[in-house]
């Protein structure tokens, strides 16, 4: 197998404290080598071995690959309007999915293929090197084992999300519904998906129907997450972490209690601030559930409708300036939170058996993701060991 080196970095980001000081393990003036897919040795530029290729960083930053936790990509149209409409004054509901799910049911496979396709190489050109995303928008049985089908091609981390909100054909019946969802549904989806998900809130599914969805997946070898306190308090937090899932998202209502439940479990909290961000609404208080000791994650909830922003450095400027994050915390949690959100010990950090995800910053420090938002500052970016365009 090929190995390469990456030598001359300004600072690099280990998210590994063994291998560098701070928190995020950083190291001057130092290099990686790769070999095949896996980083193979880190250390410093005049130590680097040698290797059958090499890249000049010339004093850049090297971060982890971003690790985007949470998006919802596999949907067909457009709801530009609705955007227009909300910044002109009208509020964001779970409603506006609907609309979705009518133009996701019309779109062949192959639209479906190629619109996930082309997000996830726009995420990949901003340092995206693994990416989560949920089926929600077919309702159906048909619609959503497609949609997880052509997921599976593309990525392991695939969520099974019938329970998105009710479908139309269930409005007067959502008991039923969620018989679908963990019936015929769920056997359907289980084969092509590694998570369950419930939107947990008003106008969605209640505490007992989540409790419900989340037993039926597990049941079926499905490992849960939650859409969680985003538009108002509720149960969601408290159930995810009773569930004992590995991620509660969302969480920007939390009571004190929400806090101390997510402190005394192992569920992770993941923020998705471009979220807030699109719908004008409060952002979640990352620097109180930090100082409360809860794992924090970021991630872009890439969806047509809430948050249509495919960039992690996007959510990073946005963590630091509204929701009281440090630059270094932000870059953590978009990297090794995500990590710990999907339950993966591979990624979200640069160590030598970790797999081979890295991005080289047109910057000297990642500081400059937060201190420079909108700029294009991913210069070059390696997934799997392979530089990829
Ligand atoms: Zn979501």
């Amino acid at each position: 197998m090929a190995s390469t080196a990456i030598t001359r970095i300004g600072t690099l980001i280990t998210n590994n404290p063994s291998l560098g000081h701070g928190p995020l393990g950083q190291l001057h003036d130092a290099a990686v080598v790769i070999d095949g897919d896996r980083i193979a040795w880190i250390g410093t530029t005049s130590e680097t071995p040698t290797t059958d290729s090499h890249h000049d960083a010339a004093g850049r930053a090297v971060i982890p690959g971003f690790v985007d936790s949470h998006s919802h990509l596999l949907f067909a149209g457009d709801r530009t309007e609705e955007f227009t409409a909300r910044m002109s004054g009208r509020p964001y509901t779970a409603g506006g999915i609907r609309s979705t799910v009518t133009a996701t049911r019309r779109a062949s496979d192959q639209q479906l293929d190629a619109n996930l396709a082309a997000h996830l190489t726009e995420m990949r050109r901003q340092g995206t090197t693994t990416v989560e995303t949920k089926s929600g928008y077919g309702l159906t049985t048909e619609d959503e084992a497609r949609a997880l089908r052509v997921a599976r091609a593309h990525t392991p981390e695939t969520t099974y999300l019938g329970a998105h909100i009710t479908a139309p054909e269930y409005a007067e019946d959502p008991d039923a519904y969620v018989a679908l969802v963990t019936g015929p549904m769920l056997d359907a989806c289980a084969p092509y998906a590694r998570w369950i998900d419930v939107f947990c809130e008003r106008g969605a599914f209640g505490a007992d129907a989540a409790r419900t969805i989340l037993a039926a997946g597990r049941a079926r070898g499905l490992a849960p997450r939650v859409h969680a306190n985003q538009l108002g308090p509720g149960p969601g937090v408290q159930l995810a972490v009773e569930a004992g899932a590995v991620s509660a998202d969302h969480c920007t209502h939390l009571t004190d209690a929400d806090v101390t439940a997510l402190a005394d479990g192992d569920t992770v909290a993941t923020l998705l601030p471009g979220c807030e961000f699109s719908t004008r609404a409060p952002y979640p208080d990352a620097r109180r559930l930090i100082t409360a000791g809860v794992t924090v994650a970021l991630a872009t909830d890439c969806n047509p409708g809430s948050s249509y922003t495919s960039s992690m450095p996007f959510c990073i400027a946005v963590a630091v300036r509204e929701m009281g994050m440090t630059p270094e915390e932000a870059l953590w949690s978009a990297t090794a939170g995500g990590a710990a959100a999907l339950a993966r010990d591979d990624i979200g950090h640069l160590t030598p058996g970790a797999r081979a995800d890295l991005a080289l910053l047109a910057a000297p420090s990642p500081v400059h993701l937060a201190y420079r938002p909108g700029v294009p500052l991913i210069e070059a970016v390696w997934q799997n060991g392979a530089r990829v365009p």
